[in-house]
């Protein structure tokens, strides 16, 4: 790429975004930068500015630079560029899709399911994903920050029935690493855990987050690690998050991978195979392939249901067992994920 294009793109710390990562990640958060950087107009792409008032745009360049130029249809580019049909209203598409502030016993915490809870650390992304069931979710009112940590740890202290922690966001290794240090110090202040789990989409956008420092992090704690990573597409596994994995399988943090079933991005058995072989290779088994929660602003994503069980059946067709994620669907108010296959 020519230099002159490169520097065209900003080099801005996100609020919020650890001072303490070895490589500062570069953010494009301009429609146009980034199209230009593949080559396409923002009429070709389907560009609308109106969506990306809504929910901004967020990509790392190194996410972009996984894309192909010249390719509107390009399944990383569709998952992170605002268009139009964003602004359609469509019912049975709203704000808070899965009841969330409904399963909150304190403000930053989600009890749902028995055994575990998620803890929204912090309402940041490295990436805005335009499918995203939180796009809308009341950040400001439900981080476990401050008070409200203190609040949610004295909680867990009185449930030794609960001894999983999900760490979850935004994504919660956008958090810096001395916030990471912190937390985990007070967690393992609660003698009943045992387990610690990290639902994450950063390393797969950011290879370069998974510094030595978060490895240790990741790795020195008194708990079974599971790191849950976010890839919709085997594209997203580039060599370098291979990379950043290998030291983290090695010292035994369990890898799994959530994904989104996505009309125009992974809608497709071939597309879902070679998901679910790329994530092998670098040690990651697929967990769950979640079908769209029906957040407004996302209903074109929408893959139907008997169409998801055959793409679901096909997967089954042709990979080994363990390289086929559990179909899923969130119902709210359910003990667990609604397993449709
Ligand atoms: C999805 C989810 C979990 C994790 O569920 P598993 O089936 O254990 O992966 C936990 N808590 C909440 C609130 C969730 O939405
Ligand atoms: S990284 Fe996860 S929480 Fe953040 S926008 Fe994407 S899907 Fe949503």
């Amino acid at each position: 790429m020519p230099d002159e294009r490169s520097a065209m793109i900003t080099q801005q710390r996100p609020a919020g975004q650890p001072s303490d990562w070895t490589a500062a990640p570069e953010l494009i958060r301009d429609a146009a930068q980034l199209l230009w950087h593949l080559e396409l107009s923002p009429d070709q792409a389907g560009f609308s500015a109106d969506a990306a008032r809504d929910f901004p745009l967020r990509v790392p360049r190194a996410y972009a630079d996984l894309m192909e130029p010249g390719n509107p249809a390009d399944p990383l580019l569709r998952q992170v560029l605002a268009i139009g049909e964003e602004t359609a209203e469509v019912r049975g598409y709203g704000g808070d899709p899965l009841a969330e502030s409904e399963f909150s016993p304190v403000p930053g915490m989600l009890h749902k399911y028995h055994g575990r809870v998620l803890l929204v650390v912090t309402g940041a992304c490295a990436v805005h994903c335009r499918y995203c069931f939180r796009r809308h979710f009341p950040y400001n009112e439900q981080q476990a920050t401050g008070g409200r940590l203190d609040e949610a740890l004295a909680w867990l202290e009185q449930r030794p029935d609960v001894d999983e922690v999900i760490l979850s966001g935004g994504d919660p290794l956008s958090l810096s690493d001395r916030r990471l240090a912190d937390l985990l110090t007070r967690l393992s202040g609660i003698r009943h855990l045992r387990r610690l789990r990290i639902h994450t989409r950063l390393p797969v956008v950011e290879p370069a987050r998974l510094t030595p420092r978060l490895r240790d992090w990741l790795t020195d704690n008194p708990w079974q690690t599971l790191l849950v990573l976010h890839a919709n597409h085997g594209r997203e596994i580039a060599p370098a998050l291979t990379e950043g994995l290998e030291p983290l399988r090695r010292a035994g943090v369990t890898l799994l991978n959530q994904a989104v079933l996505l009309r125009g991005v992974n809608d497709d058995p071939d597309v879902l195979a070679a998901l679910s072989e790329r994530l092998f290779a670098a040690g990651v088994l697929p967990y769950y392939l979640h079908l769209l929660d029906p957040v407004a602003g996302a209903a074109h994503f929408e893959v139907p249901e008997d169409r998801a069980r055959t793409l679901h059946q096909q997967l089954r067709a042709r990979l080994p067992g363990y390289l086929v994620p559990r179909l899923v669907r969130e119902d709210p108010g359910e003990a667990a994920k609604t397993l449709l296959a």
